[in-house]
């Protein structure tokens, strides 16, 4: 995993996502780059005013290229928040990694 891109990424995040519970922004501390596979990036987020967390996977390239738009924002700001059903599907698809997760990303 690049650790320069890696803490760009982790910087990016927290400057432009917010919390779909409180709208707080992300600290860059609670920003976690779990791995990446190719262009695919795993990223959970902590909020640290109310709690919240999140799982974010990111294709590259983009979406960070530049900053985010307003339109952008809001259209990240405006999607539904992570269901039950989104968890189910993720913890399905973990379930069945028999070795280190880490190895989704290598
Ligand atoms: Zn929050």
């Amino acid at each position: 995993m690049d650790s320069h891109r890696s803490a760009e990424l982790r910087r990016q995040i927290a400057e432009a996502r917010r919390c779909r519970q409180c709208g707080s922004t992300y600290a860059q501390e609670h920003v976690y780059v779990l791995g990446c596979r190719e262009a695919l990036w795993a990223i959970a987020l902590k909020c640290s005013a109310c709690g919240a967390q999140a799982i974010l996977f990111l294709n590259e390239p983009p979406p960070y290229t530049h900053e985010l738009t307003p339109a952008e924002e809001q259209t990240f700001f405006n999607m539904p928040p992570i269901g039950r059903r989104d968890l189910y599907t993720i913890q399905s698809a973990l379930n069945a990694v028999e070795d280190d997760i880490s190895s989704l990303w290598q």
